[in-house]
């Protein structure tokens, strides 16, 4: 119970990251955060019964720098949403596709990186998408940072999501 986890807001209400309830109930009682959700259920110890926390929000406005979100294959194909970028098709294997090939300058950034199937990449082959007369689904992006939080920590609760900007 005690690592269950809890968004953590900025005074400003934007989401900073996730802790567990041991750490959020610390900051209330400590007077640095308020509790804006709280889960169904009490913790007890012998001299009071503390609501748990599902979302808290900080007494004062923090800059924190951002989690930087790992450039790497998993994450590539989280953010394509295990679709092929060329065709549109939910398939395995993916592949990771350079839109503009490494020969013609092409870096290994979230601008110049999609999922592609082996169909779809084997037509490309070392081509630009233009020379291979293929278009993208969507213009490939580096992810927000709520991006992060809402696909790779992940709503581990249903009271985050309107602060997570997610509709139900
Ligand atoms: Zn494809």
């Amino acid at each position: 119970m005690l690592n269950h986890a809890v968004l953590l807001l900025n005074q400003s209400y934007e989401p900073l990251t996730v802790c567990n309830v041991k750490r959020a109930i610390t900051l209330i009682y400590l007077g640095k955060a308020e509790m804006v959700e709280k889960n169904s259920g009490w913790l007890h110890s012998v001299s009071m019964q503390v609501p748990i926390p599902s979302v808290i929000r900080l007494g004062r406005q923090i800059k924190v720098p951002r989690t930087r979100i790992l450039l790497n294959r998993k994450n590539l194909i989280i953010r394509d949403n295990h679709t092929c970028q060329y065709c549109g098709k939910k398939t395995s294997p993916l592949t990771i596709d350079h839109v503009i090939p490494k020969h013609y300058g092409g870096k290994d950034t979230w601008e110049n990186l999609v999922v592609a199937c082996q169909a779809c990449n084997h037509r490309k082959a070392n081509r630009t998408p233009e020379q291979a007369g293929m278009t993208l689904i969507r213009k490939p992006q580096k992810p927000h940072y709520f991006f992060y939080l809402q696909k790779i920590i992940g709503v581990k609760d249903q009271q985050w999501k309107p602060y997570l900007f997610i509709k139900d």
